[in-house]
């Protein structure tokens, strides 16, 4: 079986496991608030999983928030943006998670402001001109992916944060896609927020981090009793984070991998375009994440693909798992303008830093067959 879905969710690192096993038969189990000597070690256990958190992410401790992930991030940020604030424009773009997207939404409805999505460029790439012409004065926020979960491709997050902090606009940065699959340094990037979710990059799901430059700013949207430093309401995941650390703390082990990764993949996309001239790469030419892949055979329907490779225990998706269901070109390839004829076939291939880029020479084997198949009876 080959699961090659990292950009829905990723599995379990083996460390992450190692460390579970251990954590669950070891103990100690407490409420990480509580006064009593348990409670004290598991306090402990958090804060030496947030410094290390921290360290890997080029944060200060204080700036590390746990939370249940991106969506939870993304909508804190937007309220802690937006609590503070008279402004009404909100600018995204148009290749934003739905997270983004409906946490804005929710602002025009809800309080009249207006929201622009800047263009995207054919290869996938912000339009950084556009972003410069629309920043004005009524401007209260920024709100733009590291990398995109559907291409992988990788946007001028620093020019965007640099621009920002120019035209003394908040910059919340999505790196949910990011972290965890190439470098990143919270102070550097000089984002005012930036996200991520455990289940990307295989720790457990249901935990992740908002990395906020300024912690005193961060307005709860869960209150609770103070926990977070009164940034986040409820008992913490305390186990969870413990493994977003471990998982961090693999990725750091095994940076090398990035670039075996990038030449496997390289070598599996020339080979594929070598067989199949007809072919799509999304996003070929800019830069991307070492293990994205979005294909497309022009007139084979994406969803038949999927079907197919499953028949054969490889698991991929058709577009970002949230839109799954809809056989339609997704928003993020209508935003670079691809036509209806490839949007509707590809198929995202991503694994992970873990992942054996052998992999890479069974996925064309068996894409390969694919193609040859239904090519023979095109759907569309
Ligand atoms: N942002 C991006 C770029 C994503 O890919 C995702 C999930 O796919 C999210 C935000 C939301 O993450 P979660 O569902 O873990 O909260």
């Amino acid at each position: 079986m080959i699961y090659a879905d990292y950009n829905g969710s990723a599995p379990l690192c083996q460390d992450v496991r190692d460390y579970l096993i251990k954590r669950l038969t070891d103990g100690p189990y407490a409420n990480p608030n509580a006064i009593h000597h348990l409670g004290s070690k598991v306090l402990m256990a958090m804060e030496n999983a947030r410094s290390v958190c921290a360290k890997t992410l080029g944060a200060d401790f204080k700036q590390v928030i746990f939370n249940s992930g991106a969506t939870e991030g993304i909508s804190t940020a937007f309220h802690s943006v937006m609590t503070e604030t008279s402004k009404k424009r909100i600018i995204i773009s148009g290749i934003e998670h739905s997270a983004t997207v409906n946490t804005a939404k929710y602002y025009a409805d809800s309080q009249g402001c207006e929201v622009i999505a800047i263009k995207t460029k054919p290869n996938g790439i912000i339009d950084l001109e556009d972003l410069e012409a629309h920043i004005n004065d009524d401007t209260a926020v920024v709100s733009i992916m590291a990398a995109n979960n559907e291409t992988g491709v990788i946007q001028p997050y620093l020019e965007i944060s640099k621009l920002c902090n120019e035209k003394g606009v908040p910059f919340i940065c999505d790196t949910t896609q990011f972290i965890g699959k190439t470098l990143f340094h919270f102070k550097n990037c000089g984002a005012d927020y930036a996200v991520m979710s455990g289940h990307k990059i295989g720790a457990m799901t249901g935990t992740g981090i908002l990395l906020a430059k300024d912690p005193e700013r961060v307005k709860p949207i869960i209150i609770g009793g103070g926990q977070e430093r009164g940034k986040r309401g409820g008992t913490q995941h305390y186990l969870g984070y413990e493994t977003l650390a471990v998982a961090l703390n693999y990725f750091e082990k095994h940076l090398d991998n990035i670039e075996i990764l990038n030449n496997k993949r390289i070598e599996f996309e020339t080979k594929l375009k070598e067989k199949f001239p007809e072919v799509v790469i999304l996003g070929e030419d800019a830069p991307r994440l070492a293990s994205t892949t979005y294909v497309a055979y022009p007139g084979i329907h994406g969803q038949a693909v999927q079907i197919e490779l499953e028949s054969k225990e490889i698991f991929v998706t058709t577009s970002s798992a949230c839109s799954d269901n809809e056989p339609v070109t997704s928003k993020v390839l209508k935003a670079m303008g691809v036509s209806d004829d490839v949007g509707r076939g590809v198929v995202r291939i991503s694994i992970g830093l873990c992942s054996d880029p052998s992999m890479y020479d069974t996925i064309l084997e068996a894409l390969s067959q694919t193609y040859e198949k239904l090519t023979k009876i095109k759907s569309y």
